[in-house]
């Protein structure tokens, strides 16, 4: 079913209000697997509103207009409609006795004739109550096409749409979606090696999405329960992981989890807490983000006995007790320089792991290092090792945030690593 809404409302046109309205639909329509296809903004106008409704006849199933059912003259969001599809208007005999109740226990509120427009419905329309205002809203198919009439006030809307309108348009299926997360692969790649699956896409459907060093997929289905969907789903995960990057690296190697609100740090924060295991760190560059990356997790202190920031060579060789000389030999920003500094950091603290972090935020080059090299260390229980990442063309900010992922990344595989599970 292709949907459409319209909201109608000059006060949206001039920016005065801002149309929550249709937000709070689409994701309602969407999660009871309907097509959102448009969503259109008219003014308290009935010529512009008709002819908005003509165009939505002609390529919509379901038109939901929102806003313009109140008592006054600009309010002609049901007049319009019943001119359009060649009807009356007549009384709902509940939303009658409800205005009358609500002027009978006002006394003070003088009734005007206008009132009485609350209370009309399209004739032929099925009345949607509403539960916490006075205009009622309506539904009517005609031709094929089903229309709706909403109030504006969100809090008269969003009760009428959850009561009264969800119940007629529920149809059995709901829309389930499932997001799965990469760390090392950018965007772009991602859709290129995945281009047969993408291209073929119509349920589950696939839609990419990119954010600072990492990109995730979020797959949707409709289906009638969530088993039907997961098993859409994970099929559809199986092909997306079985497929590889353009230098042959396996996708399931790059991809660390679900969910919308999930994170690298968090990932490797619950695998080390799961094993009760603690972590160090001895940053460079980053100056402490790392930590205080791991600090934002409640029950950090199982994990993080403490650290270092060791931002200037002599920093470096005081605090992690390396000699200045073999700093100095191997320079700060080297392999050798990540892993000793990753392995004092865990002797000194006694941690299981010791990760660290040294390169060049940047923007200017450090020892023959263009901006954005880091080596990242990590030393654990089988020995110490680094990585050398080239986080190039991006803030110094950037550099030192992306720095941070590859850490956490480092941290995850490592561990997994270590207990053969990778
Ligand atoms: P009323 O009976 O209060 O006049 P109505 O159904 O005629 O209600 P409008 O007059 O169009 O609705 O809007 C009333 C108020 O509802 C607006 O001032 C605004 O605060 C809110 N509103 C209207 N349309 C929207 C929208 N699309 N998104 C969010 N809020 C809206």
């Amino acid at each position: 079913m292709k949907a459409e809404i319209i909201a109608v409302g000059t006060e949206i046109l001039t920016g005065q209000i801002v149309n929550t309205n249709a937000q709070f639909l689409s994701e309602k329509l969407a999660s009871l697997g309907i097509d959102v296809y448009f969503q259109t903004a008219v003014g308290d106008n009935a010529d512009r509103l008709l002819s908005v409704l003509a165009i939505a006849r002609d390529r919509s199933d379901l038109v939901i207009l929102t806003g313009g059912l109140g008592p006054t003259e600009d309010d002609l969001t049901k007049q319009t409609l019943a001119q359009f599809l060649g009807k009356d208007l007549t009384f709902d005999s509940e939303a009658m006795a409800k205005l009358d109740r609500f002027f009978d226990s006002r006394p003070d509120h003088v009734r005007t004739p206008n009132n009485l427009r609350q209370a009309q419905i399209v004739t032929g329309s099925t009345p949607l109550q509403n539960l916490t205002g006075l205009a009622v809203g309506g539904l009517i198919e005609v031709e094929g096409v089903s229309y709706v009439v909403l109030p504006g006030p969100p809090s008269e809307l969003k009760p009428m749409v959850n009561d009264e309108l969800v119940p007629l348009l529920a149809t059995g299926e709901k829309l389930y979606s499932r997001v799965l997360r990469f760390f090392g692969i950018g965007e772009s790649q991602l859709v290129t090696v995945l281009a047969d699956v993408i291209d073929g896409q119509s349920d589950p459907t696939v839609a990419p999405y990119a954010k600072t060093g990492e990109v995730t997929l979020r797959l949707s289905t409709k289906a009638s329960s969530q088993e039907q969907a997961d098993q859409k789903l994970d099929q559809l995960e199986q092909v997306i992981l079985q497929h590889e990057t353009l230098d042959a690296q396996p996708l399931r190697q790059l991809f660390y989890g679900y969910g919308d609100d999930n994170s690298l740090a968090k990932v490797a924060f619950e695998l080390l807490c799961e094993r009760g295991l603690t972590l160090t760190a001895a940053e460079s560059l980053t100056a402490g983000m790392f930590q205080s990356t791991l600090a934002n997790f409640s029950g950090a202190s199982a994990v993080l006995p403490g650290g270092f920031v060791t931002y200037s060579i002599e920093e470096k060789s005081k605090m992690l007790q390396i000699p200045l000389a073999e700093l100095q030999e191997h320079g700060v920003v080297s392999a050798h320089t990540a892993e000793r500094m990753a392995a004092q950091a865990r002797l000194l603290t006694g941690a299981d792991y010791g990760v660290s972090l040294t390169g060049v935020a940047g923007p200017d080059s450090l020892e023959g290092h263009p901006a954005g090299t880091v080596f990242i260390g990590i030393a654990g229980p089988k020995g110490a090792r680094s990585i050398k990442v080239n986080i190039a063309g991006r803030s110094r900010m950037d550099v030192r945030k992306v720095a941070v992922l590859h850490a956490f990344n480092l941290v995850r595989k490592t561990v997994l690593l270590d207990e053969n599970l990778l």
